[in-house]
């Protein structure tokens, strides 16, 4: 229904237009309310008399790191592309593809000028030529307020009319791996690189190149205007920080969720209301299809970076789906791994091969664990980018947990 077939922007503002069942645009905070409230006042500051190093020290003690997936601590990355010789870009990744991911598109849909302010900050701290924004097609809502106010600011004067350029990615999972993002850029197919070169050396049109998701820019924002204690002042169960959950599944309010990091799956569902009405909990994917899946009985861990590693899954973008008595995992395991035959880029033989031998495997009455097992590890040892590497993590953890439903 709400598909547009080669969306261009004309179609997608006729489509809004015409069709009131259409994705609207919501009521979200526009250039001039921003600007009134103190908006773009600290990015004017530090145009005029700034100094990077000072900022950075401020992102990095605010302990913000990475919020794509990876965890990465942002303010080190200013650093690392500010060692390569110039011109720089920034590319902001805001594909959001990982299933049950929503919470960039939840910002973006209220306050996409906190976001456009961090990311013009970044842009300054690394002297960016250019800022490239990769966005979702699926989100013709949030394309149009990026036009709207990216135009906004070209009028104010806050940027040089195509400095910001927005782009569309085409609804291809790879496009959210950073390097098969800048490959899609630059007008080629989103085949993930080989690392090294890594991006913030050699990234988009081979020059040194930051990339951060959305959610990350929407924190050095605050974190700029508010202080670093926004989140370095929360503390939980021994973790700093505070984390946006997307919780969707088996909950009573899906949706997303500003907690405290250390948070556990259980106040991750408490949050959401508790349980939907009927339904006893069973399991949970912590961060994307890509940590697989745990058991209910693992409930007092914090769902924050780190810590979940010894238990063979990541936080990753914090997608949270709970599952229960009324779903398998065995059949959410192979629902994931279906995904990632899909959505593998087909470039390198592990993945290709091992994600369609995966599906077969899974679909038997009675799992081969230990020819399973050896997938896996080939898998995880000789893919090329995350998405190949991480594909054994459901299969794994169903083994481990779940042994009686395979
Ligand atoms: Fe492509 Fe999969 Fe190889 Fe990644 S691991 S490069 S998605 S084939």
């Amino acid at each position: 229904h709400n598909h547009i077939d080669h969306a261009t922007p004309e179609k997608v503002q006729a489509a809004i237009a015409a069709d009131d069942t259409h994705a609207h645009v919501p009521a979200y905070e526009g250039f001039a309310s921003y600007r009134d409230n103190g908006g773009y006042a600290k990015l004017n500051d530090m145009r005029a008399n700034g100094d990077w190093e000072a900022v950075q020290d401020d992102i990095l003690s605010s302990g913000l790191r990475g919020l794509g997936g990876a965890g990465f601590p942002s303010g080190k990355k200013w650093g690392f592309v500010r060692m390569n010789e110039g011109p720089r870009y920034l590319a902001v990744n805001g594909d959001e593809g990982e299933p049950g991911t929503f919470k960039d598109r939840y910002y973006l849909e209220r306050t996409p000028h906190v976001f456009l302010e961090g990311m013009l900050i970044a842009a300054w701290a690394v002297e960016a030529e250019n800022c490239f924004i990769y966005m979702r097609d699926e989100y013709p809502a949030v394309l149009e307020i990026l036009r709207t106010e990216i135009a906004a600011l070209e009028t104010a004067g806050i940027v040089e009319p195509g400095y910001i350029d927005l782009r569309r990615g085409a609804g291809a999972y790879i496009c959210g791996e950073e390097s098969a993002m800048i490959e899609s850029i630059e007008g080629k197919k989103g085949l993930p690189r080989h690392r090294p070169p890594f991006v913030a050396q050699v990234g988009v049109f081979n020059r040194p190149t930051l990339v951060h998701n959305v959610e990350t820019l929407y924190w050095v924002s605050k974190i700029c205007r508010e202080g670093g204690e926004i989140l370095s002042s929360v503390e939980k169960n021994g973790r700093k920080g505070l984390r946006s959950y997307s919780i969707s599944g088996r909950v009573a309010n899906p949706g997303v969720y500003l907690l405290a990091a250390g948070s556990t799956i259980l106040d991750v569902i408490d949050a959401a209301g508790g349980m939907a009405e009927g339904h006893t909990f069973k399991a949970y994917q912590p961060g994307g299809p890509s940590s697989g899946l745990l058991p209910s009985s693992i409930d007092d861990v914090p769902l924050d970076f780190d810590t979940l590693q010894p238990l063979g899954t990541f936080i990753g973008s914090a997608a949270v789906v709970v599952l229960s008595d009324q779903d398998t995992a065995r059949d959410a395991a192979l629902n994931m791994l279906r995904f990632f035959e899909d959505e593998s880029c087909g470039q390198c033989t592990p993945c290709r091969a091992g994600c369609e031998k995966a599906v077969k495997l899974m679909q038997a009455d009675k799992w081969d664990t230990d020819l399973l097992e050896d997938l896996c590890q080939v898998m995880g040892d000789a893919s090329i980018c995350g998405l190949g590497q991480a594909a054994p993590n459901p299969i794994r953890l169903v083994m481990k947990h779940f042994a009686d439903e395979i």
